[in-house]
């Protein structure tokens, strides 16, 4: 058995408090649990191994001899003594922090790493919050084991790593996250998304979209050949509309559907998925043509980014596939000229690009503290889209809201089908005024999220 990691050159049991001793077989202080102690090592790197307890005095002794004064402070800092019920602190912390992004509603949990501490952020309704500060030793501690439990390396510190884990709480509660670690200047960023295992099955009904919208999505995932585009900025859902689209398609059966996605975010059954792996060259525009090669009905595009990608998009399309893709810009006509930026024939694009949805995660006034203003606030900009005598709305923050002026988010689409190589009419910038008349949204977030400074758009 090998004791080192090779990787930081800090093995991986001083993160313990123990040490090697003779052969196989590692030392502990006879103050510390060695069962519990056991059971923790397993749990995090998957070994068993022997623990052979001798007096805290020898222990400390040899620590010394080993590793000097410095690193047995870092041990006595450290507390893993087992609480009431038997698992140690760090165990303990994991389990509520993952309890507490769940309880909370998060959509990611975030850790950032200060000189001293580690800063854990929640994602709640698309605001970043602080939930926790740990002191550098804990949050080491905790990260190995969020690490270990994604199946990722947890000595492994200089390179970017990505898994998943499957947690269940004590509670009986569960869920899924997607673990992404990131080296920083002073430790590993972990960015941790929550996977909400209880959205079982992704439906077109559930999106709350107005009956045009839905009806045109439903038409699309009726089958037949062509591109379809979900545009927006990242967190405005539109791969979520694309999964709902894939769901539907899986459901009537009879079709291949081929995804290829950077990572897989959710598990569809009934679709096979293939996640980008960059390490290995397994690019989207690798694994797109060698999707070509397998005869499928319907292929995922988990984003267009590149001139090859786009393009292989655009023969698959071309010769007869339903390709469904996201594509990173704020409205329809932007995403006609990106494709055309990364190199496609308009003329092409125009003749098999079937429709395109452009759609946005808004963020709700707080309907207990919201209050009419007055237009001076209003950018001169933007006063085209404000008419004289109309309300407008903002809150200032209350107990129920935890003092953001912000409860609950609202999603808005724009669903322009291409016909005769025309885009129809956009109609995103009305659906926001729409929220605005009714004090639903604040100017903020209306100038904030939607696109109403592009010349295009002044004419809806
Ligand atoms: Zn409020």
């Amino acid at each position: 058995m090998h004791h080192g990691s090779p990787v930081d050159g800090r093995p991986w049991y001083l993160d313990h408090g123990i040490l090697p001793g003779d052969g196989e077989e590692f030392l502990v202080a006879a103050d510390r649990d060695a069962l519990a102690l056991t059971q923790e090592i397993f749990c995090i790197h998957g070994r068993h191994i022997c623990l052979r307890q001798i007096s805290q005095k020898d222990f400390a002794a040899r620590w010394d001899k080993i590793y000097g004064q410095r690193s047995c402070e870092h041990r006595s800092r450290r507390d893993d003594r087992p609480t009431a019920n038997g698992v140690s602190q760090t165990i303990q912390l994991c389990n509520d922090l993952l309890a507490g992004a769940v309880a909370a509603g998060a959509s990611d949990m975030h850790w950032e790493w200060e000189r001293d501490a580690v800063v854990v952020r929640l994602r709640v309704d698309g605001e970043l919050r602080p939930t926790a500060r740990l002191p550098k030793e804990l949050g080491n501690a905790i990260a190995i084991r969020l690490k270990a439990l994604a199946q990722l390396s947890p000595t492994e510190h200089f390179r970017p790593q990505d898994g998943r884990l499957c947690w269940q709480g004590a509670a009986g509660q569960s869920a899924d996250f997607r673990i992404a670690t990131l080296p920083t200047r002073w430790g590993e960023s972990i960015a941790i998304r929550v996977l909400d295992r209880n959205r079982p099955f992704f439906r077109v009904e559930n999106l709350a979209m107005p009956p045009s919208v839905e009806d045109g999505v439903r038409r699309i995932a009726a089958g037949g050949g062509g591109l379809f585009l979900a545009t927006g900025p990242t967190g405005s859902g539109k791969t979520t509309t694309l999964y709902a689209i894939l769901a539907e398609l899986i459901c009537r059966g009879q079709k291949k559907i081929l995804t290829v996605e950077d990572p897989v975010e959710y598990v569809m059954e009934g679709a096979l998925q293939v996640a980008v792996d960059l390490a290995v060259g397994r690019t989207f525009s690798t694994v797109l043509r060698a999707f070509l090669r397998h005869d499928p009905d319907v292929i995922f595009v988990g984003e267009i980014r590149d001139g090859e990608t786009a393009e292989v998009a655009l023969r698959a399309a071309l010769t007869g596939h339903l390709v469904l893709a996201t594509l990173h810009t704020a409205t329809a006509e932007e995403a006609l000229l990106r494709l055309t930026e990364l190199g496609l024939d308009q003329n092409l694009l125009l003749s098999c690009l079937r429709a395109i949805l452009c759609q946005r995660l808004l963020r709700t006034n707080c309907p207990h503290c919201r209050e009419p203003m007055d237009h001076t606030a209003v950018p001169d900009s933007a006063r085209a889209f404000f008419q004289k005598g109309q309300p407008t709305w903002h809150a200032m923050g209350c107990s129920r809201c935890e003092k953001k002026g912000y409860l609950g988010r609202h999603a808005i689409f724009s669903f322009q089908w291409v016909e005769d190589g025309q885009l129809s009419a956009p109609s995103l910038l009305e659906e926001g005024r729409l929220l605005l008349e009714t004090g639903q949204l604040s100017i903020v977030e209306f100038l904030r999220q939607l696109p109403w400074d592009r010349p295009n758009n002044l004419a809806t």
